[in-house]
């Protein structure tokens, strides 16, 4: 960060005053939306809460990023007790922000939290602290159509102490990522046949940096035999598809898309329950459903298997083209429809079409 832009952080932290913008523009040196990467680019200023059993939350403050620390000694560092979402706010053609469908990411932040015995984040707190955390960086949103700001809020247990029991000190920080707007990938998916992402009982519905741990080396492993990502089984048979890397993942059959249901071990993804909904008004059928992966196969060779996609916020929706494993393997041909639920699904979180209004809440 250069020392203007630390001055005026400063200058705007000390007002206290959460109305008043830091940025009339992002630094000189920033750039253009389309080459944001995704994680590489954090905006300079997070909001924070403090948690403890005598007080409950503090109220939020806002802080430069570098100010937020949490101790190595800590349950997060040290037991994984940590919870986080993934938002966005977009901009509206008239150049209004808003945060697309905030409540619904409210509620799993509060439902992961109480999986891993944190202290629960109310409703009320999660938005305005997702609303302070776009005011004060709206100039670092991208154009309508061209990018969003990346939310990142997290439940933290911050307490220095290397005790195994609940913290009784957390902090909640929303951290901003400015990106850019993904354009469709497609990828193809291994199929891991050892490793497992979550089990009946386990984390896989929370949101939480546990689930990303047992998951990475199956990304690494399908990725060195040369393929983009992996595509997790269900830990009791090995056969069931679950989800596809970090997203929910969709199958069309029979002029059917199908999706695991949410059975404990699968995310509840809020851009896959937009889809459900998109893609029913758009008079397509949609059913929540086991996929074994061997059957799939046997589908194709019938003719009956069509296109595939996974979903997330971050990347919106990713073309599957294959799914292989060491047993099966399955291709999709994909008639067209997956770009097009790319666009409904933009249309929806932009506010470029009327419809759903209550999913966007302006800043
Ligand atoms: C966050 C996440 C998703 C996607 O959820 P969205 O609410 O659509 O962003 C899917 N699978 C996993 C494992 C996730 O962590």
């Amino acid at each position: 960060m250069d020392i203007e832009s630390a001055h005026r952080i400063q200058a705007f932290i000390e007002r206290r005053d959460h109305w008043f913008a830091p940025f009339s523009a992002p630094p000189s040196d920033w750039p253009a939306p389309e080459q944001l990467s995704f994680g590489r680019y954090l905006a300079p200023l997070v909001v924070r809460a403090r948690w403890s059993p005598a007080a409950g939350w503090s109220s939020r403050q806002i802080v430069p990023r570098g100010d937020v620390q949490v101790s190595v000694a800590s349950g997060t560092v040290q037991y994984g007790l940590s919870v986080f979402e993934g938002l966005k706010a977009y901009r509206a053609a008239d150049g209004s922000a808003h945060l697309f469908r905030p409540h619904e990411h409210a509620v799993r932040l509060r439902t992961s939290a109480a999986r891993l015995g944190l202290p629960e984040v109310d409703e009320d707190l999660f938005i305005e602290a997702c609303r302070d955390a776009v005011r004060v960086h709206e100039a670092f949103l991208p154009p309508h159509g061209r990018g969003a700001l990346y939310l990142r809020p997290t439940i933290a247990a911050s307490e220095e102490a290397l005790g195994y029991r609940a913290a009784i000190e957390h902090q909640f920080s929303v951290t901003v990522m400015p990106c850019c707007d993904p354009p469709l990938k497609t990828v193809m998916l291994w199929a891991e046949p050892e490793l497992t992402r979550a089990s009946a009982g386990g984390l896989g519905a929370a949101k939480t940096g546990g689930n990303y741990a047992a998951g990475l080396l199956g990304q690494m492993r399908a990725r060195e035999r040369g393929f983009d990502d992996v595509a997790w089984l269900d830990a009791a048979t090995h056969s069931r598809l679950a989800e596809a890397g970090t997203m929910n993942l969709f199958v069309e059959v029979d002029r059917t898309w199908i999706t695991p249901p949410l059975d404990g071990t699968i995310l509840a993804g809020v851009t896959r329950d937009t889809l459900i909904t998109l893609l029913r008004e758009d008079g397509l059928r949609v059913e929540e459903a086991d996929l074994a992966l061997e059957e799939l196969a046997r589908f194709e060779r019938a003719g009956r298997v069509g296109g595939s996609f996974g979903c997330g916020t971050a990347a919106r929706l990713v073309r599957i083209s294959a799914i292989r494993g060491p047993r099966a393997g399955v291709q999709f041909r994909d008639g067209g429809h997956v770009l097009r639920f790319s666009r409904l699904l933009k249309q929806a979180q932009e506010g470029s079409s009327d419809s759903h209004d209550q999913w966007r809440l302006r800043v």
